[in-house]
């Protein structure tokens, strides 16, 4: 037996969330399912801070009543700025409570066709038919290891995205790899619960992000609020549907810009002594009991407890677990980047992406929580719209002759 509903999403994350309360807002029949804000909880240090700003940090709400301003007020006490992570879990969880209490918080452990529809198993096996499916999921699959440390068990090595508590790393000597966001923080985390850190980093220098000001007529007229990438860049990356119209090469650049490798200014004054060595490549490793040796490319050596990978994600939708390989199959996409239309609609009819994967299709602002008002915006009209024209399509049926 099998339920039907206008929409289901997949995911109850910030684009899960968005989508999900902007559809029901429009008066869809729609189900959502995933685990509140898991990603957050589960795959980033849990004293971290979220590097986008607070004006790039609200969940999109159809009625704009559930942005971080609205959610400080019911809170009753001012939210610091940077926006610490567990303010932005409690404001998910709030978001939720209120536009779309239902969630159903099962996994969903796939997606097949059927028929003309498009069939969602749940974790316990209920079937549940959709006309359309959001794809919502998240970057969770998406986390880059390096090939050469696949050998290591992971006491020894992990990525960044493994790690929720990083107390456990106290009075350990840990490598951290990269040079953006997640490592640095993860690094200035790491020392600060006592473990002695150096980061190993490609580039030649760290990059900082955020110098130039947000605040004034300069800041507004070189930064939309959005926040995603460099002065100028950031106005071009806030409109995606200019993006996506513009030739590949310049899109590619943007994108290129909009992500390049950085660290958040506020973070500088907590490096203390952390050893950063940039400009440095690991080209070997090697287990030694409970130890780890890597080799750089300048000859030189390390022995540590622990290599930790703060080496980012690489979208690739072929990972998600809960696409079944029929439809998969059928999914246009470039590079594991799915190609979608203007209302995030797949290759397959009613399948849709929303998040990081529709970064091909709209550009870098879907990277972020920033993006999520575009993002249920473009999904809610389209599917009002595909709604309308059915209507017309079966009135037209049912009144033959009606268009003479
Ligand atoms: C360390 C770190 C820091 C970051 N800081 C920021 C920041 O400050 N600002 C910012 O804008 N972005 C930040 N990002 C990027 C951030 O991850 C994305 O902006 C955001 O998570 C996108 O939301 P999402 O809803 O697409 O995905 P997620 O938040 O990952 O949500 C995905 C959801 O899908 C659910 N799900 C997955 N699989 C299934 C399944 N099979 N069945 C049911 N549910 C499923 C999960 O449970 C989860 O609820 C950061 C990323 C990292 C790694």
């Amino acid at each position: 037996m099998s339920t039907k509903v206008d929409a289901i999403v997949i995911g109850a994350g910030p684009y899960g969330l968005a989508v999900g309360s902007s559809l029901r807002e429009a008066g869809a029949n729609v189900r959502v399912f995933g685990e509140t804000m898991s990603f957050w909880t589960r795959h980033m240090p849990s004293d971290m801070w979220l590097r986008s700003i607070w004006s790039a940090s609200h969940i999109g709400d159809p009625t704009s009543s559930l942005n971080l301003a609205s959610f400080e007020r019911a809170k009753g006490i001012p939210l610091r700025r940077p926006i610490p992570l567990s303010d932005f879990v409690a404001y998910g969880h709030w978001f939720q409570a209120r536009a779309l209490p239902d969630v159903d918080q099962r996994l969903v452990k796939r997606v097949e066709t059927n028929g003309g529809a498009l069939r969602v198993i749940t974790s316990d096996d209920e079937a549940v038919d959709a006309r359309r499916v959001v794809v919502a999921g998240g970057i969770a699959p998406f986390a880059a290891r390096p090939q050469m440390f696949d050998a290591l068990p992971r006491e020894l090595a992990s990525h960044s995205a493994d790690h929720a508590d990083l107390a456990p790393f106290a009075g350990r000597r840990v490598v951290v790899i990269g040079g953006g966001q997640s490592a640095i923080e993860t690094a200035v985390l790491l020392r600060e619960h006592g473990a002695e850190v150096e980061v190993m980093m490609r580039a030649r220098r760290l990059q900082w992000v955020g110098r130039a000001p947000r605040e004034g007529l300069i800041g507004h007229l070189l930064f939309d609020r959005t926040d995603v990438g460099p002065a100028l860049i950031s106005q071009l990356v806030a409109h995606p549907m200019l993006v996506r119209a513009l030739p590949r090469a310049i899109q590619r650049e943007a994108t290129r810009r909009a992500l390049a490798p950085g660290a958040s200014l506020w973070l500088r004054p907590r490096l203390g002594g952390l050893v950063i060595s940039p400009g440095r490549s690991v080209v070997d490793v090697a287990r030694r009991g409970s130890e780890v040796t890597i080799r750089l490319d300048d000859g030189s050596s390390r022995t540590v407890d622990h290599v930790l990978m703060g080496t980012g994600y690489r979208i690739d939708i072929r990972r998600y677990p809960f696409l079944a390989r029929g439809l998969l199959e059928r999914v246009r996409h470039v590079d594991g980047h799915p190609v979608l239309g203007a209302g995030f609609e797949s290759s397959v009819p009613g399948l849709h992406f929303v998040g990081a994967p529709a970064l091909y299709s709209f550009g870098p602002l879907l990277r972020f929580v920033a993006g999520t008002e575009f993002a249920a915006r473009r999904v809610t009209m389209h599917v009002k719209g595909a709604r309308s024209a059915q209507r017309g399509t079966e009135r037209a049926v049912e009144l033959p002759g009606a268009a003479n």
